[in-house]
């Protein structure tokens, strides 16, 4: 007989840092600058703890006044995968904490009546099978672009696979947990529910629309 397995539990990253910037994202009246600059903000802190398990080396290193083992991390630089246009948004946060990392994209849009997700667009670094991948969209809503992305990333064999959004639906995490058990999902708060568009409940509204001052 064989099982389903259960899904890594979701973390939600609740530093009141976060919380705190998180609200001010949400207002109606953040004008795009701030909604840009404070989804920066979340972005980094949130970097810090989908990336508190990767591997340390030690190594020899000089101070000005001795020698010690110090460590570094370990293997390949990191690659950062932006569903657009919204990843774009966590996507500058994330690189203020990793410089190095290897960018790669993926363009989904929603079909506004099926609210399935659309490939237009597919550009990624090469040879993932050494390199530890972090998939990055603010909304989990549906979770049809999230599966999408996941979907197109793990046929490039990465080494691991990582989903890291700013806000989740339930009816999303369910959707991306069915289908990919094995992804680790991060997020700052899980919300109420989708409405009848698809759109999170109280969400922010449509965060490519606010970061980019589209509407
Ligand atoms: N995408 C958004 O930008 N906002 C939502 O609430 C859902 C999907």
């Amino acid at each position: 007989m064989t099982s389903t397995p259960l899904p890594v539990p979701v973390s939600v990253v609740t530093h009141p840092l976060v919380l705190h910037k998180l609200t001010l994202l949400r207002q109606r009246e953040t004008s795009t600058s701030s909604f840009r600059s404070l989804l920066a903000e979340i972005s980094m802190l949130m970097a810090y703890e989908v990336t508190r398990d990767l591997p340390l080396v030690y190594e020899d290193i000089h101070t000005p006044i001795g020698a010690m083992r110090a460590p570094r991390i370990d293997g390949k630089k990191v690659v950062l995968v932006s569903v657009l246009r919204a990843g774009n948004g966590m996507l500058d946060g994330m690189l203020r904490i990793l410089p190095s990392a290897r960018v790669g994209h993926v363009g989904l849009y929603r079909d506004p009546e099926t609210l399935e997700a659309v490939e237009y667009y597919l550009r990624m670094p090469r040879e993932l099978g050494d390199r530890d991948v972090v998939i990055i969209d603010p909304m989990l809503a549906t979770g049809n672009s999230a599966v999408a992305a996941v979907d197109r990333v793990k046929a490039l064999g990465p080494k691991s696979l990582k989903f890291v959004c700013l806000l989740a639906a339930p009816e999303g995490i369910r959707n991306l947990q069915s289908v990919h058990p094995s992804v680790p999902i991060f997020t700052a708060a899980v919300d109420e529910r989708l409405d009848d568009h698809g759109y999170i409940l109280p969400g922010l509204g449509d965060a490519g629309d606010r970061l980019f001052g589209t509407k």
